[in-house]
C-alpha cells in the first residue's frame, strides 16, 4: 500500500525508468506528482456528429473503423497510417498519422474509436491530421473532454502523465486542507481532492477556473499571512524618531539645479513623515528608471544626518554603489558630511580638501594611511575621481563606529560582521535585483543585520525599486509595505526613440550608430546571456562580438568590453574610460550592471532583444536619454515570430515603465514580482494572482485569521504550509 506521502518508486506503479525521469523534474512523492499541474489545456469537449462538418474547428468524433491502412514511403523514410471511420451520421472521415506505425496494432477495422483534432476538408474527404485518440469504451482521458497538457521532457509524454495522475488522484483525499473550511465556503473554493481533480481533468471551463482560483487563493493567502506577520514583527522594533525640519528641506530643495516633480515632493513628504515616528518605516519608493529616486532618497538622508544620525545605503553591485557614492558626494557637496564607500574591493572616503582636514583633526589616528589613489587620473569634464582616497579598512570601520562617517554607501559588504555603526537611523536599499529572477534577498533582514552600536533601535527602511511595480500588484504588497509612487517624469525629458531592427537593416543601423559617434556621442552594445551558460562561454561570446565590432565593423572607433568575469579593478577601469570619453562604444553582457549614468551616451543597441523580458529591456533603455541629446534604443532581433515582434513593439510604442511592467505582468505572469516562480503553481493560476478582488479577499481573510489566532495554533496545516513556503521562496 502507499499513501500520498509515499515515494513514487515505492508505489509499484512507476517503473525505474520513469522514476528517474520524474526525479529529474523534482517529482519524488505521490504528492509531488499530483501537484505537477498542466501548463495548458486542449479543449476537446465538443463531441459532434461527423456529418455536421465543423470545418476548421477543434472537435471530437466517435465512430467505427471501416478501413485501416499502413503505408511505408521508403524513399522518404516515412510511414503513413490512415483509417476511415464512420459514425451514426453515416459520414466517413479520414484520420492520418505520420511515423506512428505501431498505431496499426490498436486501431484495427471494426474497432470503435474517439478522435479529437481540427477537422479539415481536402477534396471530398473530411480529415483529421494527427488527432488525439482513444478507444471509445474507455473513460475520456485524452479525447472528448478538456485535456490537460503538461510540460513534457524526453521520454515523458502528457498522455503517460494523464494516466498516472489519474491513477494516483484518489490519494488526494488524504491531504490535509490548508484553507479553513469557512473561508473556502465563503469564496466557493474546492477542497483539495476536488481542486486537484478539476485542475487535471476539468469537467468544464467553469470548474477549471474554480480550481485555479482555489490554488491561487491559497497561494495569495500564504503570501498575505506571511507579509502581515513580517509587518507585525517589524513593528515590535523601535526606531529613532527624526524631526521633520521644514526649513532645512526647503532650503535644500531650493538650491537644487532643478525643480522637484510633484510626485517627488509628495514621496519625500511621506518619507519625512514616516521618519518622525518611533515605529520603523518600511517604505518602497516605486518609480521608473529616471524618475528621480536618488534625490528623494537624498532628502531622507539629509534630514537624518542633520538630526545627528547615520545613514547606510546599500546597492546590489559595486558599480552602482560607486555611482551612488559619486551622486551623493555631488548632491551634498555644500553640506559638511563625511561620505564613505565600502565594498569588497573599494574602501574610499570622499575627501574634498576641507572635509579630509576635518576628518584628520577629529581623528585619533596619528598615522592614518589616507592616500591619493593614483589609479585615477584627473578626468575631463569636472568628474571628481581624483578626489577619492583609499583608506585602510580598519580605520574606515572605526570611523563608522565612532559616528564620524555620516553616510556609508556600499554593497552587501555593509552587513559584514565587523561593520558597526554608532547611531544608524536610516537604511536605504537600492533593490536593483536581477530582473525576473525569483530570489529576492530579504531586505528587512538585511536592514536588521546592519549593526547599530546602540542596538536599542533598528533603522528606518527605504527601498528603491529598479522595476516599477504595476499598480495592480502594488496592492498585494501593501500588507507589509507602504508605497510611495513616482509616476511622473521630470519635465525636461526627451522620449527615447526605440526601433526594432530586423537582420536586413543591420548595416543601416550600424551606419546610424557611427554617425552618432562621429557627432560626439557614445554608445552601449548589450549582449544577451543564457543564464545557465558557463562563465567561459560568456567570455567567449562577449569577446567574439567585441572583436567583430572592433576589427570588422568599427575599426576606427575605440571600443571597450565589460563582462561579468572581469575583476572589479578592470571593470572600473573600463567604466572610467567610457565615462571619460576615451571609449566610443561599450560592449557589455547583460550580467554586468549597466545601471550607470553617462549622459553623453545616446544610443543603446541590444542584440537578440527577444531573449529579454520587457521590463529588463526598458531598464537597459534607461541607460540612455540621460542628457540633453536625443537618444535611441535599437532592438536587434533575428526572430521573425509574430509573438516576439509583438512583444518588442510594446517598447517601441511607449516609454512608460509602469505600462510596460503591466504588459510584462500579463505576458510573463507575476512570478517575477512575487518570487513564486518555483512554487509549482500553474501559469494560469499565477495569472489569478493578479486578480485584485482575489488579492483583497485574501488580504482580509489573512487579517481575520491572524487576529483570531496570531500564532496559528488553530491552523496547524496552514502554519506548516507557511513554513514550507518560507523555505521555498524568499519574499520580504
Ligand atoms: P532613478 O529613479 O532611475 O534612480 P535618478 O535619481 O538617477 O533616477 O535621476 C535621473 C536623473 O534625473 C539624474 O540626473 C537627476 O539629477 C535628474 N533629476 C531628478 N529629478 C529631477 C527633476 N525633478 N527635474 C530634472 N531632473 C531631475
Ligand atoms: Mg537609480
Amino acid at each position: 500500500m502507499f499513501t500520498v506521502q509515499s515515494q513514487l518508486k515505492d508505489t509499484g506503479k512507476i517503473t525505474p525508468r520513469y522514476g528517474k525521469i520524474l526525479e529529474k523534474l523534482g517529482l519524488l512523492t505521490v504528492r509531488d506528482l499530483l501537484f505537477y499541474f498542466p501548463s495548458r489545456y486542449d479543449d476537446f469537449s465538443r463531441i459532434v456528429p461527423i456529418a455536421e462538418k465543423y470545418l476548421d474547428q477543434v472537435i471530437t468524433v466517435e465512430g467505427q473503423i471501416v478501413k485501416a491502412k499502413l503505408t511505408r514511403i521508403f524513399r522518404r523514410k516515412l510511414t503513413l497510417f490512415e483509417i476511415i471511420i464512420q459514425d451514426k451520421s453515416h459520414q466517413p472521415l479520414k484520420a492520418l498519422w505520420f511515423n506512428q506505425p505501431y498505431l496499426a496494432e490498436s486501431l484495427k477495422e471494426g474497432v470503435v474509436v474517439r478522435l479529437s483534432g481540427k477537422m479539415t476538408l481536402n477534396k471530398k474527404f473530411l480529415f483529421l491530421s494527427n488527432p488525439a485518440w482513444e478507444m471509445a469504451q474507455r473513460e475520456s482521458t485524452n479525447t472528448g473532454r478538456i485535456v490537460p497538457i503538461y510540460r513534457e521532457t524526453k521520454g515523458l509524454t502528457s498522455k503517460w502523465l494523464r494516466w498516472k495522475i489519474k491513477e494516483f488522484l484518489p490519494c488526494a483525499s488524504q491531504l490535509t486542507e490548508i484553507i479553513p473550511a469557512k473561508v473556502a465556503k465563503k469564496f466557493h473554493l474546492y477542497d483539495f481532492p476536488e481542486a486537484l481533480n478539476q485542475i487535471h481533468f476539468p469537467k468544464n471551463s467553469e470548474s477549471l477556473v474554480r480550481a485555479q482560483k482555489t490554488f491561487a487563493f491559497q497561494e495569495m493567502l500564504l503570501i498575505q499571512i506571511k507579509s502581515l506577520r513580517l509587518k507585525k514583527d517589524w513593528e515590535t522594533h523601535n526606531s529613532l524618531s527624526i524631526k521633520f525640519d521644514v526649513d532645512l528641506i526647503k532650503k535644500f530643495v531650493n538650491h537644487l539645479p532643478f525643480k522637484l516633480t510633484d510626485a517627488q515632493r509628495k514621496s519625500s513628504f511621506e518619507i519625512l513623515k514616516d521618519l518622525e515616528s518611533p515605529r520603523p518605516m518600511n517604505r518602497l519608493l516605486n518609480g521608473d528608471v529616471g524618475s528621480g529616486k536618488t534625490i528623494v532618497a537624498a532628502i531622507a538622508a539629509l534630514q537624518t544626518i542633520q538630526a545627528g544620525h547615520q545613514v547606510a545605503l546599500m546597492a546590489p553591485t559595486e558599480v552602482l554603489a560607486r555611482q551612488h557614492f559619486e551622486s551623493f558626494s555631488e548632491i551634498f557637496k555644500n553640506n559638511n558630511f563625511n561620505i564613505a564607500l565600502l565594498t569588497n574591493s573599494y574602501r574610499k572616503i570622499n575627501n574634498f580638501e576641507f572635509r579630509i582636514s576635518n576628518f584628520e583633526k577629529n581623528s585619533n589616528f596619528q598615522n592614518s594611511n589616507f592616500k591619493i589613489d593614483s589609479k585615477f587620473n584627473p578626468p575631463a569634464g569636472g568628474q571628481n575621481y581624483s578626489k577619492l582616497k583609499t583608506v585602510n579598512r580598519k580605520i574606515l570601520l572605526s570611523k563608522i563606529k565612532l559616528g564620524s562617517v555620516n553616510l556609508l554607501i556600499g554593497t552587501h559588504a555593509l552587513i559584514q560582521k565587523d561593520v558597526c555603526f554608532q547611531n544608524l537611523a536610516l537604511a536605504i536599499i537600492d533593490e536593483q535585483h536581477r530582473f525576473g529572477v525569483a530570489q529576492r534577498a530579504s531586505l528587512q533582514q538585511s536592514a536588521l543585520e546592519l549593526k547599530d552600536g546602540s542596538s536599542q533601535t533598528i533603522p528606518h527602511l527605504l527601498t528603491l525599486t529598479a522595476t516599477p511595480i504595476p499598480r495592480t500588484l502594488a496592492i498585494a504588497f501593501s500588507g507589509n509595505l507602504d508605497i510611495s509612487l513616482l509616476d511622473e517624469m521630470p519635465k525636461n525629458r526627451q522620449p527615447i526613440i526605440t526601433q526594432i531592427i530586423p537582420p536586413a537593416k543591420r548595416e543601416e543601423a550600424y551606419a546610424f550608430l557611427k554617425k552618432q559617434i562621429l557627432s560626439g556621442r557614445q554608445a552601449f552594445v548589450i549582449l544577451p546571456l543564457v543564464e545557465e551558460s558557463p562563465a567561459l562561454s560568456e567570455i567567449k561570446a562577449a569577446t567574439e562580438e567585441y572583436k567583430k565590432l572592433a576589427e570588422k565593423i568599427f575599426p576606427d572607433l575605440k571600443i571597450g568590453l565589460l563582462h561579468g568575469r572581469l575583476k572589479s579593478a578592470e571593470k572600473e577601469k573600463v567604466m572610467n574610460q567610457f565615462k571619460n570619453r576615451d571609449l566610443d562604444i561599450l560592449v557589455a553582457t547583460s550580467v554586468v550592471e549597466v545601471g550607470i549614468d553617462i549622459p553623453n551616451a545616446t544610443i543603446i543597441l541590444i542584440e537578440d532583444a527577444e531573449r529579454f523580458g520587457l521590463s529588463q529591456l526598458h531598464q537597459f533603455r534607461g541607460r540612455v536619454g540621460r542628457g540633453e541629446h536625443q537618444s535611441y534604443c535599437l532592438l536587434f532581433t533575428n526572430s521573425d515570430s509574430a509573438k516576439s515582434l509583438q512583444r518588442l513593439k510594446v517598447l517601441a510604442e511607449t516609454n512608460d515603465g509602469f505600462a510596460i511592467a503591466e504588459k510584462d505582468l500579463r505576458l510573463r505572469g507575476p512570478g517575477q514580482f512575487f518570487g513564486t516562480l518555483q512554487s509549482g503553481l500553474p501559469d494560469i493560476a499565477m495569472e489569478n494572482l493578479t486578480n485584485i478582488k482575489l488579492i483583497k479577499f485574501a488580504q482580509a481573510e489573512a487579517k481575520n485569521i491572524l487576529t483570531a489566532d496570531p500564532e496559528l495554533k488553530e491552523h496547524l496545516s496552514l502554519k506548516k504550509e507557511l513554513e514550507k513556503f518560507q523555505e521555498k521562496i524568499h519574499w520580504e
